[in-house]
């Protein structure tokens, strides 16, 4: 398991190595070809990094061009429900908001689907839940993915950690294609102070929820870290090396990479402890592509139109749009409830299409469509 990896892994031994690399270090990496390790992923992202900004973009974009072409795929997520036990310091679904809580109906989560579809052509979708298994638990998710078929081609999770068991039936009996789960931080100890109470505050459970996916042969496995929480040089280099232990131990699965930045402000109060520059989420992109050819790489609507737009052709693989992060927010509960978090890029699905066509992009629906005209 993960877990016993990272015992072996310091948080602090990695923060000063990544302090302590060099520019030799980084034309080091950049002179590489192939997969990186882990220690050129921290020379990429380190400080040292920054001025060589322009030769990794160059990169980056050649070997996106190389694996992906043009293509960027569009996704959809759809919350089903806020109804949460966890105490996330940082989110408004936290169990002690006294917010509306909404669990939709059948009905309701079909009618959402349909006001998708009139959205856009839409055929991944992301089924998004709090955490709440005594009320939507596995069979609720199940009943969501069986409705979805009749609308999507491709249907992800991003739900609470899962028993091996669950992910295998959601796979095999559902028809689920793919989990993303966000482990927030690799920091063990800090972990704690943003997850106190509630199935969350397991940070074994979670960071292993992983190896059961892999164990479950879910065909794509993404993995998170929300940036604002800890240094995110250290919490991306400890993904990095949570992406190469996946790769080695459940080599068959496809694997992506998401890396949202907390903004200030937003749900709870909460302010993040470290903040990510542009151009440091340009460096930090780059890098991942670089140090791995193939990982999809996802930005959601939290951020802003331009970014998505130009990093659409230097690294970027996979795109939200139009996204409602609050549950039935496409047609039960339109602008009712509270969002997860704020979005940024608010573009509708054929202002998103347009801006990715200017770039020289091609937004793509499903595997095998063409770019929508
Ligand atoms: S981040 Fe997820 S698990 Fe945590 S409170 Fe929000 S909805 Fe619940």
């Amino acid at each position: 398991m993960f877990s016993d990896e990272l015992l072996n892994i310091s948080w602090d031994d990695t923060t000063k190595a990544i302090q302590s690399k060099t520019a030799n270090d980084v034309l080091r990496a950049l002179n590489k070809s192939g997969n990186l390790t882990v220690d050129d992923f921290m020379a990429l992202v380190s400080p040292a990094a920054a001025p060589y900004l322009e030769q990794m973009a160059a990169l980056s974009r050649k070997y996106t061009m190389e694996r992906f072409g043009k293509t960027i795929q569009i996704f959809i997520p759809l919350y089903i429900t806020n109804s949460c036990t966890n105490s996330c310091v940082y989110c408004g679904f936290h169990i002690s908001n006294p917010m509306k809580r909404t669990i939709l109906t059948e009905s309701q989560i079909v009618d959402e689907y349909k006001a998708i579809k009139e959205l856009g052509p839409f055929e991944n979708i992301l089924l998004v839940t709090g955490e709440n298994p005594a009320k939507a638990g596995v069979d609720y998710i199940a009943r969501a993915i069986d409705l979805a078929h009749d609308y999507f081609a491709n249907i992800k999770i991003e739900v609470m950690p899962l028993k091996m068991e669950d992910y295998k039936l959601l796979a095999e009996e559902h028809g689920m294609n793919g989990v993303i789960c966000f482990q927030e931080t690799y920091h063990r100890e800090k972990y704690k102070t943003y997850h106190p109470a509630g199935m969350k505050s397991n940070f074994e459970w979670r960071v292993n929820g992983f190896d059961r996916m892999g164990q479950a042969g879910i065909h794509s496995i993404g993995l998170g870290v929300l940036c604002g929480l800890e240094d995110w040089r250290t919490d991306m280099t400890m993904m990095a090396y949570h992406l190469r232990y996946l790769q080695r131990n459940y080599w068959t699965t496809k694997y992506s990479v998401n890396f949202p930045r907390m903004r200030r402000a937003e749900n709870g109060g909460f302010q993040p402890n470290f903040e990510l520059s542009d151009r440091e989420l340009a460096q930090l992109t780059f890098a991942f592509r670089i140090f791995d050819h193939d990982v999809d790489i996802s930005y959601s609507t939290r951020e802003p139109a331009r970014i998505r737009d130009n990093m659409a052709s230097l690294g970027v693989t996979t795109m939200s749009a139009q996204s409602s992060v609050e549950p039935g927010g496409y047609h039960t509960y339109k602008h009712q409830a509270l969002p997860q978090f704020n979005v940024t890029d608010d573009r509708t699905v054929a202002e998103v299409v347009a801006g990715l066509k200017r770039a020289g992009r091609e937004p793509v629906f499903k595997d095998w469509d063409n770019a929508m005209n």
